[in-house]
């Protein structure tokens, strides 16, 4: 309804001029018009707050989860390349499988290799299916 500014008859919605003084209506038709465009552009605006909320909270976990295992992955590599050198590695055509075999006990039971593969194993362990 459209209330009439003049003489405040009550007009159905859609009326150019009052149906009781024949006023122009056409300001309070715009403001209107004005007033649900807004109430549309509010809406499309909580619904995109909702979609970016909800995009937060089920992206964040997988990224610091993702971002974790890659460091624990990175950490876990490094250190065993310089176990393996440490261990007189890595092996080569001349290495015999006996000492390949050294080589291999010597970097499992590297302690620190021992701790960055238990960490990067205890932290995925969900990942896998
Ligand atoms: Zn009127």
């Amino acid at each position: 309804m459209i209330t009439c500014t003049k003489c405040g008859e009550q007009n159905p919605d859609g009326v150019y001029r009052c149906n009781k003084c024949g006023v122009m209506l056409g300001h309070q038709v715009r403001a209107r018009a004005d007033a649900q465009r807004s109430k549309v552009v509010s809406g499309v605006r909580l619904v995109w707050w909702i979609v970016v909320v909800i995009a937060v909270i089920v992206i964040a976990p997988r990224l610091y989860h993702f971002a974790f295992a890659s460091f624990y992955r990175y950490r876990m590599n490094t250190q065993t390349a310089a176990a393996v050198k440490n261990c007189n590695g890595p092996a080569t055509e001349t290495t015999t499988p006996a000492q390949k075999a050294e080589i291999d006990k010597c970097v499992d039971t590297d302690p620190i290799v021992v701790k960055a593969r238990g960490d990067y194993e205890d932290f995925t362990k969900g990942d896998k299916p």
